[in-house]
C-alpha cells in the first residue's frame, strides 16, 4: 500500500477481518497486521497431523457464522463458502449405548426423550420459532431496548438460571445431558449464571439454524474475508507481532483484535489509570487442551446415531459433566473430563483421504496448564466407542499453555478471551456504554473480549468498526458489505 492507511487493524482473527471488511466497504484504505505466519486467528485449517488430513486448528462448528447478521450480509455462499450439514447436530453418548440426540427438528428430538419429550418441546419449540427475534439481540451489546421484548423475555427469564436449576424440569438422563453438554461450552461450573443461557442459546441454534462445519475447513471463511479486503485495495501483512502502538504507521484509527492484556501492553501509560485498572480486573477463564487425530476410519460409536453427529459432548450424565466442570473451576484436571468432539468428515469428506477421518477434540483444564490430556481424552472416547484407539494414525496436541504461545489472545489457554460471567457477558472488557472505544481517541478494541460473545460471527469487529466510522470519519450509515459492493476476486471460492 502506497502512503499511510486510514485504519490499521492489529490481528487477523474473524473479528479483525470483519472490522477490516467493514472499513474497506466504507471506502477506507485498511492495513491488517498479523503476528502469526498465517491469517485467521481462531479460524484456520491446516494439515496438523499427516499430509491430506485437514484439521480446523481452532473453531470448527459454525452455528454462529451461519446465524450472524454480519456474515449474512457479507454473503458467504456467494463467495464460495459452503456450510456442510451433518444429519445429527450434536449428540451426548451415555453409558450402555444410550445417547441424547439433537437433530434440527424439535419434535424429532423430543420424541426420543420419553416422558420429558413434551416438556422439551414446550421449552424449545417457542424459543426456536422466535430465534429470528431473539438472536439479533444476543449478537448486540445490551444498550438499546430490544426490538422484540416479549420474545427476548421468553428466553431471558430462563437464561438467567444456571443449568443446574434449568435441568430440574427433566428426569431422563438424555434430556438433562442435552443441556449439560451445550452449557459446558461456557467453561464454568454448571451451577453458575449464565450457563443456562449459553446452553439454551446453543440448543436453540441447533434447532434453528443447525451446527454445520465449513466444506473444506473453517479457513474458507477467513479466505473469503481476506479476499474481499485485498480486492478492495486493503493490505494484509503476516509474521509481524506489534509490540507498541509506536510500531504502527500513522493512521486515523487503530483497531486491536487482541486481548485486553495486549491492549494494555501496546498502549502502556497512554491509557488513563482508571481504564488500565478496569482492564486489570478483567477475568480470564480456564484453558483447553486440544488433541487432533488422523484416523484410519470413522469412530465406532456404540450408539449408531452418534456416528452421524457433527459434534459430540462426552461428559456422560448431567451430574458427571457438572462434576468435571466444577473440578476445572477448582484448579484440577478431571480424570473423566468433559470432552468436546467434532467429526467434520460426517458432513465434509474433503477433510481426509478416502475412507479416512479427522477428529477434533478438546477438554477444559485449569488456566495456564501444560498437562497433556491425550490419555484422558482418548479414555473418554473409548468409553463410548470401544476400539477407537486402534484407528489412530497420528495425533497433534496443544496444551492450554501451548494455546497461549500460539495466539496471545488466548490468555492461559482461555479460548473465549474472558470468563463468561454475567458481568463480563454484559460488560466486556470494562463497564462502558461503548465497549469498543478506548480512552485514547482513534484506538479501539475489536476482539472477542468485547460484546457480544466469543465465537466466529464477526460482530465484535463489525461493531467496533462502525464506532470508528462514526467517531473518526463521520460516516453514520452501515457500509454495504455484500458481494455487489465488496466483490470477490475471480479466483475466490474455487475448490482446493
Ligand atoms: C480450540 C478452539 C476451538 C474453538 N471452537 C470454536 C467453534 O467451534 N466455533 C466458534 O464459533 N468459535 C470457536 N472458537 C472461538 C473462536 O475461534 C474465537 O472466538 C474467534 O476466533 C475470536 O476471533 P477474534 O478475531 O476476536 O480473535 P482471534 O481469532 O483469536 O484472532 C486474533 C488474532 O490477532 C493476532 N494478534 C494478537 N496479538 C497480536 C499482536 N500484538 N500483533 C499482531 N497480531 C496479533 C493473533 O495472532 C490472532 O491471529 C474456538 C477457539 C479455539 C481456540
Amino acid at each position: 500500500m502506497r502512503g499511510n492507511p486510514d485504519a490499521v487493524i492489529v490481528g487477523s482473527g474473524p473479528n479483525g477481518l470483519a472490522a477490516a471488511v467493514t472499513l474497506a466497504a466504507a471506502g477506507l484504505r485498511v492495513q491488517v497486521i498479523e503476528g502469526a505466519p498465517t491469517i485467521g486467528g481462531g479460524c484456520r485449517t491446516e494439515e496438523l497431523t499427516l499430509p491430506g488430513f485437514r484439521h480446523d486448528v481452532c473453531s470448527a462448528g459454525h452455528p454462529l457464522a451461519l446465524a450472524s447478521p454480519f456474515f449474512q450480509r457479507f454473503d458467504l455462499p456467494a463467495r464460495g463458502v459452503q456450510f456442510a450439514r451433518p444429519q445429527i447436530e450434536f449428540a451426548n453418548p451415555l453409558d450402555g449405548g444410550r445417547a441424547a440426540i439433537v437433530s434440527r427438528s424439535v419434535a424429532e428430538t423430543a420424541a426420543r426423550l420419553g416422558d420429558d419429550g413434551r416438556s422439551y418441546q414446550r421449552l424449545m419449540g417457542p424459543l426456536t420459532r422466535h430465534l429470528d427475534q431473539i438472536l439479533p439481540a444476543l449478537l448486540e451489546p445490551l444498550r438499546r431496548p430490544p426490538e422484540h421484548p416479549f420474545a427476548l423475555a421468553e428466553y431471558g427469564l430462563r437464561a438467567i438460571l444456571p443449568t443446574s436449576l434449568l435441568v430440574r424440569r427433566w428426569r431422563s438422563p438424555e434430556a438433562r445431558a442435552i443441556l449439560a453438554g451445550a452449557s459446558a461450552h461456557a467453561m464454568m461450573p454448571l451451577t453458575a449464571v449464565p450457563t443456562g443461557g449459553i446452553g439454551l442459546m446453543l440448543v436453540m441454534l441447533a434447532h434453528g439454524v443447525g451446527w454445520p462445519v465449513v466444506a473444506g475447513g473453517s479457513a474458507r471463511i477467513t479466505d473469503a474475508m481476506a479476499d474481499a479486503i485485498v480486492t478492495a485495495g486493503g493490505s494484509i501483512e503476516t509474521g509481524r507481532w506489534v509490540e507498541s502502538l509506536d510500531d504502527l504507521s500513522s493512521a486515523s484509527a487503530v483497531l486491536l483484535d487482541t486481548s485486553p492484556r495486549t491492549l494494555t501492553a501496546l498502549a502502556g501509560d497512554r491509557l488513563p489509570y482508571w481504564y488500565r485498572a478496569g482492564l486489570r480486573i478483567f477475568r480470564y477463564g480456564p484453558g483447553v487442551c486440544k488433541v487432533d487425530f488422523a484416523l484410519s476410519g470413522p469412530v465406532p460409536w456404540t450408539n449408531e446415531d452418534c456416528r452421524r453427529a457433527g459434534t459430540l459432548h462426552l461428559g456422560g450424565t448431567f451430574e458427571q459433566t457438572a462434576a468435571a466442570e466444577a473440578e476445572v473451576a477448582a484448579g484440577k484436571h478431571p480424570q473423566d473430563p468433559y470432552v468436546l468432539v467434532m467429526q467434520p468428515g460426517v458432513a465434509d469428506p474433503s477433510r481426509a483421504p478416502a475412507g479416512r477421518q479427522t477428529l477434533w477434540t478438546y477438554c477444559h483444564v485449569p488456566a495456564g496448564s501444560d498437562v497433556d490430556m491425550t490419555d484422558r481424552i482418548e479414555a473418554q472416547i473409548e468409553r463410548f466407542a470401544p476400539g477407537f484407539r486402534d484407528l489412530v494414525l497420528a495425533r497433534a496436541v496443544r496444551t492450554a499453555a501451548g494455546e497461549e504461545a500460539h495466539n496471545p489472545n488466548y490468555v492461559g489457554g482461555d479460548i473465549g478471551v474472558g470468563l463468561q460471567t454475567l458481568r463480563q457477558t454484559v460488560f466486556r472488557p470494562v463497564i462502558s456504554w461503548n465497549p469498543y472505544r478506548t480512552p485514547i481517541r482513534g484506538l479501539y478494541l475489536c476482539s472477542s473480549a468485547t460484546p457480544p460473545i466469543p465465537g466466529v460471527h464477526g460482530r465484535c469487529g463489525e461493531l467496533a468498526a462502525l464506532t470508528a466510522l462514526r467517531d473518526i470519519f463521520g460516516i453514520r450509515e452501515v457500509p454495504d458489505i455484500s458481494p455487489s459492493r465488496l466483490r470477490p476476486s475471480a479466483t475466490a471460492g474455487t475448490a482446493p
